[in-house]
C-alpha cells in the first residue's frame, strides 16, 4: 500500500524517531564527558557542538524526508491531471502534449504518423435503457478494448463523452485504416457489460507537411462525421486512400 503523503501520523513517528535519535546523540555525549562538569570554556563548546550537529542533522532531515514527499505528489498530481476518472485512459490535456510532440517528431523525420477519431454509435441509448452506471462501465470496456488492440507506441484517450482518439505514431493511412478496420470488427465481437453489442464509427486522419494538431484533428471528425451519416459502423479515411470507405465483416 502506498503511504499516505503528508499524513500527520508519519510526520508524527518522524518527530518521534528524531526525538528519540537525539536523546540517544546527548546520551552518548554524556558518556564521552562532553556535556558534564567542569563547565570550562572546551565543554561549553563540546555541548554547543552537539547541540548544533543535532540541530542541523534533525532539520535536514525532515525537510529530505518532506522534500520527497512533495515530488511523489507533484507526479502523483501530474498523473491525475493527465488521466481520465471514468476510463482511466489518457484525457485531452495530455492527449494534445502528445498531439505537439508527435507533429514535432514527424516534421522532423519526415515519417507519417495518423489519429483515428472514434465515436460510439447510438450510445445515449444506453444510457438511456441501462442507466448512466452502465453507461461508465461501456466506456471503459471500450477503452480497455481499444487500449488491448493499440501497440505500445500508440497512445489511447479518451476525447470526451463517447469519443475517443488513438494516436498512431510512425504508422500511415494503410495502416491506420487497418487498425481501425480491426477495432470495429473487434468491437462487434466483444459482448460490453449489460448492453452486449455495440459498434463504432471510426475517422482517420493522416499527418500532411502543412498539418498542425488542429487541422489534423478536424479532417479525423470530418470523417468520422462522414461515417455517422453514411450509416455508422464504419471507417471513412482520408480522399484519395486506397479505402476512403470500408465496411467490413461482419455487418456485410
Ligand atoms: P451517434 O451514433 O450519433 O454518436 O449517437 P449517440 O447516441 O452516441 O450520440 P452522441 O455521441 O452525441 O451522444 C453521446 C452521449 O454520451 C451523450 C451523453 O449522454 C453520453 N455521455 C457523455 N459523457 C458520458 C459519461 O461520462 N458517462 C456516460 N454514462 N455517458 C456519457
Ligand atoms: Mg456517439
Amino acid at each position: 500500500m502506498k503511504p499516505r503523503l503528508f499524513s500527520p501520523r508519519l510526520i508524527l513517528l518522524d518527530l518521534v524517531i528524531l526525538l528519540l535519535a537525539n536523546l540517544l546523540i546527548f546520551w552518548l555525549a554524556d558518556r564521552f564527558q562532553l556535556t558534564s562538569a567542569p563547565a570550562d570554556h572546551s565543554h561549553t563548546m563540546g555541548l554547543a557542538l552537539v547541540l548544533c550537529v543535532n540541530l542541523v542533522l534533525s532539520l535536514a532531515l525532515f525537510a529530505y524526508r518532506r522534500a520527497r514527499e512533495s515530488h511523489a505528489m507533484l507526479q502523483e498530481l501530474n498523473t491525475i491531471a493527465g488521466q481520465d476518472a471514468v476510463t482511466g485512459l489518457a484525457n485531452r490535456r495530455q492527449a494534445n502534449t502528445i498531439l505537439d510532440r508527435e507533429t514535432e517528431r514527424s516534421y522532423r523525420t519526415r515519417r507519417p504518423f495518423s489519429v483515428l477519431l472514434l465515436d460510439i454509435d447510438h450510445f445515449k441509448d444506453v444510457n438511456d435503457n441501462y442507466g448512466h452506471l452502465a453507461g461508465d462501465q461501456v466506456l471503459a470496456a471500450f477503452g480497455q478494448l481499444l487500449q488491448k488492440r493499440a501497440r505500445q507506441l500508440d497512445t489511447v484517450v479518451r476525447w470526451g463523452g463517447d469519443e475517443f482518439l488513438v494516436i498512431c505514431p510512425e504508422t500511415d493511412q494503410t495502416g491506420a485504416l487497418a487498425l481501425a478496420d480491426d477495432i470495429r470488427q473487434r468491437l462487434a465481437q466483444t459482448e460490453l457489460p449489460a448492453v452486449k453489442h455495440l459498434s463504432t464509427s471510426i475517422g482517420v486522419a493522416t499527418q500532411t507537411l502543412d498539418d498542425m494538431p488542429e487541422t489534423l484533428l478536424h479532417r479525423a471528425d470530418m470523417y468520422l462525421y462522414a461515417a455517422k451519416n453514411a450509416g455508422r459502423n464504419r471507417v471513412v479515411g482520408e480522399a484519395g486512400s486506397a479505402s476512403r470507405e470500408r465496411r467490413l465483416a461482419p455487418e456485410e
